[in-house]
């Protein structure tokens, strides 16, 4: 089906980022405040029940990949439930998952008997003690853990997101390369983005993907190549295999132009732009009984305030939303 929502731009929007939660058992530095406590009350957070509603009429307007993030959605309870009941409606057929995977090994196999197929998992060193600075904390191997758990219950593709960061793993790449070509994973490389006060102080580690995609060049047989997931990254594969590597360059090289997302806060706020206030508040109007026929009508007018661009380039002070607040 082609979507029906269409914002004011002329951009169809298909895609769908759900946060089921802004909590996370990580703080990695970029992302989220050491000590941060600010987090949305539970009687906020959309119950299934809701988010089942919004997500369905989301799918009557057309829309039909759904990617559940946070925070961290492993934190979320029952996360399970929710995805087999994300899985079973019409017009949904594409449900994916971003994860930190430190909780992935004891939730893969339910993940993926409930209908999530596509995972990306959140991996910026392959230095246990290097992880452990990054995220505040954390132990690695139950990333590693988790990452093989999923791809013995058969999860495809599972993409790797590396942050790549001047002086943190910089030195990384190209281990990071291997590892994902001895396990079938895809590699994509993510440029640091002024999200809030963290994302604006990772700033002075900001590396221009441009100088890894040269890097990279020079020493693996790349060709120009295409991957299907919605998103927008620019893809190039490994000329003698099926090794892919992506680069998402909000900085270097925005992509507002094909914009075909909005995000679901926990919180039931709809989000137009990661880098842009514009936003309308779902949940009081779920609350008061609105029919389902209002709820999708809501929903167009929402589609319609999406800004033309983000502009963390010009204006990094106005991000005032961490990542994790928002949904990456
Ligand atoms: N917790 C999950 C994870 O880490 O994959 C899902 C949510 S996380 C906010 C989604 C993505 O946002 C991660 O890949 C993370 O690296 C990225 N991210 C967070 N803050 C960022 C920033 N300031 N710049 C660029 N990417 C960022
Ligand atoms: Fe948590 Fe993901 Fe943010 Fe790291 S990037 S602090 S794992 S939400």
């Amino acid at each position: 089906m082609n979507p029906t929502l269409t914002d004011a731009f002329g951009r169809g929007i298909e895609y769908l980022r759900l946060s089921v939660t802004d909590r996370c058992d990580l703080r990695c530095f970029y992302c989220m405040p050491e000590g941060f406590k600010d987090f949305e009350t539970p009687a906020h957070w959309l119950t299934f029940d809701e988010i089942e509603r919004v997500i369905g009429a989301f799918g009557r307007l057309g829309v039909r990949r759904v990617r559940i993030t946070g925070g961290e959605p492993l934190v979320r309870k029952g996360l399970g439930e929710l995805t087999a009941r994300l899985g079973q409606l019409p017009g949904i057929d594409d449900l994916s998952l971003s994860t930190n995977a430190v909780q992935l090994a004891r939730h893969a196999r339910v993940l993926r008997q409930g209908g999530v197929q596509r995972l990306n998992v959140s991996l910026d060193t392959l230095d246990a003690e290097r992880f452990a600075q990054i995220t505040g904390g954390g132990k690695l191997h139950k990333v590693i853990d988790g990452l093989m758990a999923a791809k013995a219950e058969g999860f495809f593709p599972i993409k790797i997101n590396m942050v790549a960061m001047k002086g943190v793993n910089d030195d990384e790449f190209e281990a990071m390369f291997e590892f994902c070509r001895q396990h079938g994973f895809t590699l994509r490389f993510i440029e640091t983005m002024p999200m809030g006060s963290t994302g604006r102080s990772a700033q002075g580690q900001y590396l221009s993907l441009q100088t890894v995609k040269e890097r990279l060049t020079q020493r693996y047989a790349l060709v120009p190549a295409v991957m299907d997931g919605g998103g927008p990254a620019r893809y190039m594969k490994l000329a003698d295999s099926e090794m892919r590597i992506g680069f998402i360059t909000p900085m270097s090289q925005h992509f507002c132009d094909t914009c075909n997302r909005v995000r679901l806060s926990v919180d039931g706020t709809l989000y137009m732009c990661l880098g842009q206030e514009h936003n309308y508040p779902l949940r009081e109007l779920l609350r008061s009984g609105i029919s389902d026929a209002e709820l999708e009508q809501h929903i167009i007018k929402a589609v319609n305030l999406k800004p033309e661009r983000h502009e963390f380039g010009d204006k990094p002070e106005q991000s005032i939303r961490f990542m994790s607040m928002t949904g990456g």
